[in-house]
């Protein structure tokens, strides 16, 4: 799955720590004021001394991007995410922050502006909607700070890009917000269709005030979505057709992590394949099946890349798809049920 002649990406969840409640998050109990669910969510992040460990100067030459991200965190509530940045772009690695931009000072977001324009790094700012829509998924984060805070980081000339999730309640906005990412100085606007609709097109949640609320399915998509000749946007009829990717993987099953010598870190430290299979129980099974202890695949354990090249990544996931046993890998990989984006 991975090797070592290829240049690594690495897509690294620093923390499981959030300021924001999202109702669709797997950290969110959203029926619970959206409080974090304390089954999932134990307060650990990585630290700069992980990152002066494993991405020392050989290895930083070695590693193209790193996207810091993940499942159950936001990446500004690791206490040294600015410390770790400034370690890795002084190293010449690109990264990408993905963010819902509550935390944190401007004057904090200007240094880390300085920091990722250096090996010209992206933010990823989630804001899905505009001033009086943004918190009603982003919840319990403050418009008027993550403005300021966007602000703060564009001047420094380093590179934003506007993520948008389309829902019922912000689909109306979409034209106003991708103006205002232009004016703003974004250099992208990305509109997103999430999957976590499968269970129906209604989502309920419980807003921490109490007010009992409903996520909708919108009635558009983003693929729907140009970008305009007058600086708006022009909607088509119908989506298009995203021109299916021929099948090359084994099996079917064209693994993202392979193709892209793309592992994922948990803020526990553990080595995954990937974002989707981390942490699940079908991960658990799998390595129990091969006789895999966990603790074996933590990089507070073991060097990085002995992990990497190591079992089950060398052999048994290729092995699996052959013979069709990892459900998560059919249908993020097999049938691509993923996230559809569309950047306009
Ligand atoms: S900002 Fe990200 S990590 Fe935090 S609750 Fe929302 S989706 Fe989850
Ligand atoms: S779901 Fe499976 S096939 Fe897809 S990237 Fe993850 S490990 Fe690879």
């Amino acid at each position: 799955m991975f090797t070592p002649d290829r240049p690594y990406i690495f897509h690294i969840e620093l923390t499981d720590k959030c300021n924001a409640g999202c109702p669709m998050c797997p950290r969110t109990d959203a029926m619970n004021f959206c409080k974090p669910d304390r089954s999932k969510v134990f307060n650990v992040e990585l630290g700069l001394a992980d990152f002066q460990t494993h991405f020392t100067d050989a290895f930083c030459a070695r590693t193209d991007e790193i996207v810091f991200g993940g499942a159950y965190g936001d990446p500004l509530a690791a206490s040294q995410l600015l410390e770790i940045v400034e370690h890795l772009t002084d190293r010449g690695v690109r990264l990408a922050v993905s963010t819902n931009g509550g935390l944190r000072p401007p004057a904090w977001w200007s240094r880390l502006g300085r920091a990722m324009k250096r090996t010209g790094s992206r933010l990823e700012l989630h804001l899905d909607g505009l001033a009086d829509t943004n918190h009603l998924y982003r919840v319990n984060t403050r418009w008027e700070r993550i403005m300021e805070n966007a602000r703060a980081y564009i001047a420094t000339g380093a590179r934003a890009e506007w993520h948008f999730i389309i829902f019922r309640h912000n689909q109306h906005q979409i034209e106003d917000a991708y103006r205002l990412s232009r004016e703003m100085g974004f250099e992208e606007f990305t509109l997103i269709d999430t999957i976590r609709f499968s269970g129906g097109p209604q989502y309920p949640y419980v807003m921490p005030g109490g007010e009992q609320r409903v996520l909708e399915l919108p009635d558009v998509k983003a693929a729907q979505f140009r970008a305009g000749e007058d600086g708006g946007v022009a909607v088509l009829e119908r989506p298009q057709a995203a021109a299916e990717a021929p099948r090359t993987g084994v099996n079917g099953i064209d693994c993202k992590s392979a193709a892209f010598n793309r592992p994922y870190i948990s803020a526990h430290g553990q080595v995954s394949a990937c974002c989707w299979v981390t942490g699940s129980d079908e991960e658990a099974a799998f390595f129990a099946a091969n006789g895999l202890g966990p603790d074996r695949y933590n990089i507070r354990n073991r060097p990085l890349e002995d992990i990497l090249l190591d079992e089950p990544f060398a052999t048994l996931y290729a092995r699996a798809w052959t013979a069709d046993t990892l459900k998560n890998c059919r249908h993020k990989c097999g049938k691509m049920l993923r996230n559809r984006r569309n950047t306009l």
